[in-house]
């Protein structure tokens, strides 16, 4: 067993901590405050080859593993976790793209999604439906010329910009994965969401109304594609909770801070006992969920059966990660709500990646169902 870090990975952290340091502050206004998503950082981060860390470069990835991507979006979330969020997107599609499309196909679209050039999303959540994807309606029907696809996606990240989609949708009754070009005839988004957290990486419901894509968008054939999903949400649980990991370091570092410069009497918070036992608290839970991650990835480059394991790590990390956070925000006393202090936009961050890629809930169902018993 070796918990160290190879040296290469270690060179591509210390680049990403220092890309991220560069770019990202006088973004976190644009994002959080406005709403906003700043399309010029796109390029940028193709250029850092940030999109596509794991895929081959002949479909313009950078050939590394998956602990440099986990490596890379911990540092991502410790400045702005919206970024993260917006390459996690970009990468489950890339990951689709890799294991089912055809040749001709990765070819047209992997290079530009790594380029910054095309941005994809992906959907399986629907109004009536969430946590039980077995149950969506949205429809796909072959005809002579290919299918025609009719349903509502909601909480489409990325979908008001994006252009090219992956979408679940029944066909002859059993899930099917198809994709689908933005600008297709009947493809519409609604209004982007108001939200709490990981602000600026919009949210939006995708309404396909007799929407005809040819034969060969239908990816990895017909049927049995719940399969796909679930392998989809192992590699975005592994993404999410890298980013966890990236909020709780940056959450503990705020804490610290704080507390060695508020005065209570003569003496910094820092000082009192009640003081260390959250930073305790918050030093261990982010320690565990550190490793948890980098094993997941490890696991993942290994290519194992990943499903009880993310279900685990994404319910540990994100239920720690939002203790972290509040007991970050509990150091700063009033001062936390405040939005002058980075830490209430940490807290806010942090609850979301209860609710995505499965609630906590759902991971405790999988888990349970994979126990020996
Ligand atoms: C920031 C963000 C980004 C997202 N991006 C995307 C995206 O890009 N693409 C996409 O397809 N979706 C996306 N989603 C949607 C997300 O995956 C769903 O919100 C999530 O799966 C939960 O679905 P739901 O909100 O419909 O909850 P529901 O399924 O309605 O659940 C409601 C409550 O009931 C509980 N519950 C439901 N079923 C069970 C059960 N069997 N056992 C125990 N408890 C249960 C849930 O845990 C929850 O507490 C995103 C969500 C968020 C918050």
């Amino acid at each position: 067993m070796d918990f160290n870090l190879t040296e290469q990975q270690e060179m591509f952290q210390r680049s990403v901590r220092r890309f991220v340091e560069n770019e990202f502050p006088p973004l976190v206004d644009i994002v959080d405050k406005e709403n906003n998503f700043p399309h010029e950082i796109r390029p940028k981060l193709a250029e850092m080859h940030l999109y596509g860390i794991p895929f081959d470069p002949k479909y313009g990835g950078t050939g590394a593993d998956h602990v440099s991507l986990a490596l890379a979006l911990e540092e991502f979330a410790k400045v702005l976790a919206s970024m993260a969020i917006h390459v996690q997107l970009q990468h489950v599609v890339l990951d689709r793209f890799n294991k089912l499309a055809t040749e001709e196909q990765k070819q047209e679209w992997m290079p530009k999604i790594c380029a910054g050039e095309k941005v994809g999303c992906f959907g399986f959540t629907e109004p009536d439906t969430g946590s039980n994807p077995k149950m969506i309606k949205t429809t796909a029907v072959e005809d002579a010329d290919g299918f025609v696809i009719n349903g509502t996606k909601r909480f489409i990240t990325n979908a008001p910009w994006a252009d090219v989609m992956c979408v679940f949708a029944k066909l002859e009754g059993d899930i099917s994965l198809l994709f689908v070009e933005t600008d297709r005839p009947g493809f519409s988004t609604s209004k982007k969401m108001d939200k709490l957290g990981l602000r600026g990486t919009d949210l939006s419901d995708v309404i396909f109304e007799d929407v005809r894509v040819p034969h060969d968008h239908l990816m990895g054939g017909k049927g049995g594609k719940f399969d796909a999903l679930k392998d989809a949400m192992t590699i975005g649980k592994l993404c999410l909770s890298a980013q966890c990991v990236g909020l709780m370091q940056a959450s503990l570092e705020e804490a610290i801070k704080y507390a060695m410069t508020r005065m209570h009497f003569d003496e910094p918070i820092f000082d009192l006992q009640a003081i260390h036992w959250l930073l305790a608290e918050m030093a261990a839970g982010l320690e565990a969920s550190r490793w948890l991650v980098y094993r997941g990835a490890f696991l993942k480059d290994q290519g194992q059966d990943t499903i009880k394991d993310m279900a685990i790590i994404k319910l540990f990390v994100t239920s720690t990660a939002v203790d972290v956070c509040r007991w970050g925000m509990q150091v700063h006393g009033a001062y936390g709500i405040s939005k002058e202090y980075k830490i209430e936009r940490l807290f806010r961050d942090a609850k979301m990646y209860e609710l995505l890629e499965g609630t906590s809930e759902i991971q405790r169902e999988l888990i349970v169902k994979r126990l020996p018993r």
